[in-house]
């Protein structure tokens, strides 16, 4: 181990970052504040938990808390604690390197708009970083609680590139962070101000948080917080403000929650929990990989972050703490995973979240709609992995649907049904590569015509997800470009008369286009769905879509060949001539037409586009020639 002095080069991004932080940043400065007083309470909760195995570590200083000190002689500022500290290596890469995947991310999303991207630094767990916006020095004077004096570091920069670490000797355990502020920045000693911000960002952290009283050179210190975890403490007695502070503490996210729920569970099992719905999506949220999970505490100590054991999958963007009072200290992620207990929270936890968001749908439907077009597609996961959960999940859902315009997903399965005419049986929904094309479809035709509401989807799960559920209040759900349209109720008898007589007096044509199109089609059928075009493909009840198809064979499987039934309308005038046509070579080629168009509209790719191209400019040749014979 090196104790000399040395000079090292930050990483090119973190050099990137803080030519951010110095330029661009004026707006929101006082962030630096939260960051630095956020780490100090986390080095603080790393200490008590490992001090739960060895309790040495606490030595004569076992009340953990944080200093805040300003020197206006010196133009400094100094965040103190007493928790885990760094040793030389951890320093150096903690503060000299930015390890996480997320910081080009970090760039990416950065607008030049200086509100936004303020909020982005605690996001993207940038934090130390943001003290170079009101520091132009930084020391770090510190030292791990299991390390000797001697091991103390002392860690500096001027924000210019490069750092230098140094061995010292340091008598004191854990970490000062001192500010050598920037002559426009003194702002931030003034005892008023800087109270103001001490007691607004530390309300809710665990620890006291210490400030010199008040009154010329005084000596003494006095908490500025409450210095109590905000989720032991009393709903009835938090201000929301403290509720979406503690929630940026926690979720490094600049900007508001949307919603929270605060519980405390007695009984047989005991525990509180704290969840919280993020306004916006993280940019891991679709990354394996990414931390997810509830901070766990036990008693009120830290025990882990990023428990992922009490919440599933589909709802990995729930941020939040558990605190129980019934596991042991020493519980590990092993044990969490096999704990009956641990599953019963779990259980319990699902339904808490799933309540929010029910709650927030009825109440605030805006809100609900952010939280949609952030995370719906995450929560449409749950269909799959949580069938027990179905009854709550359902109501959750929106759709694009013919009701409304645009792409928007605000139709919820609720609003369906209250609006279904009587006699309709069935939920009907209609999935296509886009909601353009899906409002477009030909399958729609007769539905519109009755009025009938169909649901709109676009999404590549959307075929998965629809074959996870069943029913909706009793109604089955129906794939309009699939199978029989299953309108019972909703046709009259003259409707049922006309497809039926359709059906008697087309059978030779049918007949004759099956054969022109040979293994092309499953079948060729009068249809009952179509009103304006000529035909459609359909598909049955349990044959993969083509969507499906494609992201199985892009996945390098080998899909079943399949072929759909084509369905004609025969009363567009179309279908009705081709029923005349004598010359069998034109028949054919007219055929083949109608199916390669309703390919094309179903968002198909022609077997041969050459073939079809050829096959339209003949067609057209033909009709020119018949409207007007060729100049000479
Ligand atoms: P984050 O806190 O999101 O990880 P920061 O840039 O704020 O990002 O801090 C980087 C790392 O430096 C922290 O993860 C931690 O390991 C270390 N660190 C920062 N402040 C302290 C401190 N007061 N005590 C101990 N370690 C700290």
């Amino acid at each position: 181990m090196s104790t000399t002095r040395e000079t090292l080069a930050f990483q090119a991004q973190v050099r990137e970052l803080l030519q951010l932080m110095i330029h661009s940043l004026y707006s929101h400065r006082e962030i630096f504040l939260r960051e630095l007083i956020s780490n100090a309470s986390d080095a603080n909760d790393k200490l008590r938990f490992l001090a739960l195995s060895d309790p040495g570590l606490l030595g004569k200083e076992p009340d953990l808390a944080i200093w805040i000190d300003a020197d206006a002689t010196a133009g400094t500022l100094t965040v103190r604690d007493n928790g885990i500290g760094m040793s030389r290596e951890e320093a150096i890469t903690n503060l000299g390197v930015i390890a996480k995947s997320g910081t080009a991310e970090f760039f990416k999303r950065l607008t030049g708009d200086q509100q936004k991207d303020a909020q982005l630094i605690g996001q993207f767990g940038v934090g130390f970083y943001s003290a170079f916006i009101v520091a132009e020095r930084i020391e770090v004077l510190t030292r791990r609680a299991d390390q000797e004096a001697a091991a103390g570091v002392r860690w500096e920069s001027s924000a210019d590139g490069q750092f230098t670490v140094e061995t010292i000797d340091r008598a004191e355990r854990g970490t000062s962070v001192v500010l050598h502020l920037k002559p426009d920045a003194r702002e931030f000693l003034d005892a008023f101000r800087l109270r103001a911000l001490v007691r607004r960002y530390s309300d809710h952290i665990a620890f006291p948080v210490r400030m010199r009283k008040e009154g010329a050179a005084s000596l003494d210190y006095e908490a500025v917080n409450q210095a109590q975890a905000l989720w032991t403490r009393p709903r009835a007695e938090i201000q929301d403000e403290e509720y979406r502070d503690f929630y940026r503490h926690i979720s490094h996210d600049g900007a508001d929650p949307l919603a929270w729920s605060h519980n405390r569970v007695e009984g047989k099992r005991e525990y509180t929990s704290l969840l919280y719905i993020p306004s916006r999506a993280p940019f891991d949220l679709w990354q394996r990989e990414a931390a997810r999970g509830l901070k766990l505490y036990v008693r009120r100590v830290f025990i882990m972050d990023n428990a992922e054991q009490f919440l599933p999958l589909y709802l990995r963007f729930v941020k939040g703490v558990v605190d129980s009072g019934d596991l042991p200290l020493n519980v590990s992620r092993e044990l969490l995973q096999q704990d009956s207990e641990v599953e019963a929270m779990r259980g319990a936890l699902t339904r808490r979240a799933l309540e929010l968001l029910a709650r927030l749908a009825k109440d605030e439907p805006d809100k609900y709609r952010e939280f949609w077009r952030e995370f719906g597609r995450v929560l449409k996961e749950g269909l799959g992995e949580d069938p027990g959960n179905h009854e709550r999940l359902l109501p959750l859902l929106r759709f694009a649907s013919t009701a409304t315009t645009g792409t928007e997903e605000s139709v919820s399965l609720t609003d369906y049904v209250a609006r279904m005419p009587s006699g309709q049986q069935r939920i009907y929904y209609l999935i296509a590569d886009s909601v353009e094309a899906a409002r477009a479809s030909p399958h729609l035709e007769l539905l519109r015509q009755k009025g009938v509401e169909v649901l709109l989807m676009a999404d590549r799960v959307d075929e998965w997800v629809m074959g996870q559920v069943s029913e909706f209040q009793d109604k089955r759900f129906k794939d309009v470009a699939r199978g029989d349209l299953e309108l019972s109720g909703l046709s009259a008898e003259a409707d049922r008369e006309r497809i039926d007589a359709e059906r008697k007096e087309s059978k030779g044509l049918l007949k004759r286009v099956k054969d022109a199109l040979g293994e092309r089609v499953l079948e060729v059928r009068v249809s009952e769905r179509l009103r304006d075009s000529p035909a459609c493909l359909v598909r049955a009840e349990g044959e993969l879509s083509l969507p499906m198809r494609r992201v199985l064979e892009a996945a390098g499987q080998k899909v079943p060949a399949s072929a759909p039934a084509l369905e004609l309308n025969v009363t567009h005038p179309l279908v009705r001539h081709l029923d005349g046509l004598a010359d069998a070579q034109v028949f054919q080629e007219l055929a083949l037409l109608l199916y390669e168009e309703a390919s094309l509209v179903e968002g198909g790719q022609l077997a041969n586009p050459a073939d079809f191209s050829r096959r339209l400019n003949e067609l057209l040749v033909r009709l020119v020639q018949a409207c007007a014979p060729a100049r000479a």
